[in-house]
């Protein structure tokens, strides 16, 4: 049995714990601090998980599926954004399924209880640098899920993925309850006007205030975090010393920045003696690898090593799903070495996959709107479909390329968004209907006539012939790559196996290179075909079609390979494995 040591029993280190667990390693978690201290001392996020994270958590088995289950924890469905300029933006879009917050304190020590029940090795330390080249010695594996703990320091910061070197914004939490003393009916009350969403209020130059409900020690509770621009007129809370003093002057900074809101709090009363929290996060991202005084490796998971401000609530979902991306790689390293290049690696694809997007689209909204984002935000109010994809970037970050960030990539998103109003379906909805016909999925690959390596992510895959052998596939009109594929005389279809999920989210997101750590052989005509699919079609175009939005590319296949083994499966707009039916 491997054994691997976890330190700290957070977000991503309770889960990675059990994971491992349930995957039979011997695993030790420790711990500054005891289940019950955890339970009974101050809140630390507000952790608002996304749907994309409860999904990793639910593939863990690590979701708490009985509070679901019994209601207790609101499902968020739908974010109001609200900012203040000359003419105040205000909208509310749908999320793409239910957000959920269970305060921390009730998570990670739930998540210890399970890990000791089922007999693992917890202990309760304060980690140090000297026990750390210990633990390296004992163990195979060392993982560091410190958080923002000092320990973390001993992974270099790098300095290419860390733009800030100071904090951009002082936070406060206070956790109060459930409907912030607000008269029934009001949009804090839970009913109605927006009672299920985040309530995300901007105002240019001062500051964030955003708050949505959840699930606390004490019962049913409303989270309400204040981010202000550091030095600014909501940077004023040095003289602070109770909780309650900090609920006084949340109040008054409702009432002066952010009046909307503050009949909304009117009779706010917090939860608990640990209800509140301050401080001031500088954005940072660390090398995964961290080396000790002895030689030894530790490697860095969660923010640890990639640190964010929680403006736009990543934090806890980036290290749910850095904790599934190093499960799974652990789980496939088998019997080798957990050596530096693994780690560097297994990071890398975590970065690549997903670290990366949440980082600098978080790190961009701390900075000033630039015009075309103003454009966005402001036709969001008069277009829904626009609206519900500014919205999307919380769940899933990857999803805001490149438009938030381009000009003329906003222009081209909004153009195609608009075109949705007017569509003859709702197309979310349409989508998630034909989303319903489980599909295998594909990278379709090309080299590009200036010689560069072309891919993109697809399940529009069909076999159309067999006598000539003919299949296809259908680019959107929209797609980058399009021009490139047009070029071609030559596409290749790699159908991709169960375990490379990660490329499949790698070509379905714009990147200088997207084929960066993936194995590739040349194929016909130099075109890449992806190493380890489970069938590789390499073919010839020879028609395309004109299809709506689409373009059907039909290629005559000259040569196929098949190396079996299990395909990725996509269903309803999540990753599957397939598993024989249990009647046959
Ligand atoms: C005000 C605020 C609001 C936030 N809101 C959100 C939000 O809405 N959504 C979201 O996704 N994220 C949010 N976050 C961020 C989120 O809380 C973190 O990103 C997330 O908890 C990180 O998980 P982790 O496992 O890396 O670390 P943590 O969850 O912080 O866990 C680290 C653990 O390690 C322990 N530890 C530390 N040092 C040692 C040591 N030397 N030895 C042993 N144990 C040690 C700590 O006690 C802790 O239990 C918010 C953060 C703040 C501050």
């Amino acid at each position: 049995m491997r054994k691997i040591a976890i330190i700290g029993a957070g977000e991503s280190g309770a889960q990675l714990a059990l994971g491992l667990q349930r995957d039979g390693f011997a695993v030790t978690l420790l711990s500054d601090r005891s289940a019950a201290q955890i339970r009974t001392g101050k809140v630390m996020s507000s952790q608002c998980m996304f749907p994309t994270a409860l999904d990793a958590e639910a593939q863990m088995g690590t979701a708490l599926t009985g509070f679901y289950e019994s209601g207790s924890v609101p499902g968020i469905t739908s974010i109001r954004l609200r900012v203040d300029a000359d003419e105040p933006i205000e909208w509310e879009a749908p999320l793409d399924g239910p957000a959920r917050s269970i305060d921390q304190r009730i998570k990670s020590a739930l998540w210890i209880e399970t890990f000791v029940a089922a007999g693992g090795d917890f202990r309760i330390e304060k980690v140090t640098p000297r026990m750390l080249e210990e633990l390296a010695h004992d163990y195979e594996l060392v993982i560091v899920s410190t958080g923002k703990g000092e320990i973390g320091q001993i992974f270099p910061r790098d300095k290419a993925k860390s733009p800030f070197d100071r904090p951009q914004r002082v936070l406060a939490l206070n956790y109060v309850t459930p409907d912030g003393g607000a008269a029934a009916g009001s949009s804090a009350a839970g009913t109605g006007g927006g009672g299920d969403a985040i309530r995300m209020s901007m105002v240019p130059g001062v500051g964030e205030f955003f708050t949505f409900p959840g699930l606390t020690v004490s019962g049913p509770c409303r989270m309400m975090v204040f981010e202000g621009v550091v030095g600014g007129p909501m940077d004023r809370w040095t003289d602070v010393g109770t909780p309650e003093e900090q609920l006084e002057r949340s109040l008054g900074i409702l009432r002066e920045h952010f009046p909307h809101e503050a009949e909304n709090f009117s009779g706010a009363e917090l939860t608990d003696d640990g209800a509140t929290l301050l401080g001031r996060i500088t954005p940072t991202v660390r090398s995964a690898v961290g080396e000790l005084g002895n030689g030894k490796l530790v490697f860095g998971l969660g923010d640890a090593v990639v640190l964010n401000d929680p403006l736009t609530g990543q934090g806890s979902n980036n290290a749910t799903l850095a904790a599934k991306y190093y499960l799974d790689a652990i789980v496939r390293r088998g019997r080798q070495p957990f050596d530096r290049s693994w780690m560097e690696r297994t990071f890398d694809e975590f970065w690549r996959g997903w670290g990366q997007w949440a980082v600098e689209w978080t790190n961009d909204l701390l900075k000033p709107r630039r015009d075309h984002q103003k454009t966005l935000l402001s036709e969001a109010a008069d277009h829904p479909a626009l609206a519900a994809s500014i919205v999307s970037g919380f769940d899933d970050p990857r999803t805001s390329y490149p438009w938030w960030f381009d000009s003329a990539a906003a222009a081209d998103f909004m153009q195609a968004r608009k075109e949705e109003d007017t569509s003859v379906f709702d197309v979310r909805d349409f989508r998630s209907a034909l989303g319903q016909y489980a599909t295998g999925v594909t990278v379709v690959t090309t080299v590009a006539a200036d010689g560069r390596k072309v891919g993109l992510t697809a399940n529009s895959f069909t076999s159309v012939s067999m006598e000539p052998p003919l299949v296809l596939w259908c680019p959107s009109k929209r797609a980058p790559s399009l021009g490139d594929f047009e070029d071609a005389t030559h596409f290749a279809i790699n159908i991709l196996a169960s375990d490379q999920h990660v490329l499949s989210r790698q070509f379905a997101t714009p990147a200088t290179d997207k084929f960066a750590g993936a194995e590739t052989t040349e194929g016909i005509a130099g075109v890449p075909l992806l190493n380890g699919a489970v069938a590789t079609f390499q073919c010839r175009t020879v028609s395309r079609h004109d299809a709506g939005d689409h373009v059907i590319y039909v290629g005559e296949v000259e040569s196929y390979k098949h190396d079996g083994g299990a395909p990725l499966v996509f269903h309803a707009g999540k990753y599957h494995a397939t598993a024989s039916h249990p009647d046959f």
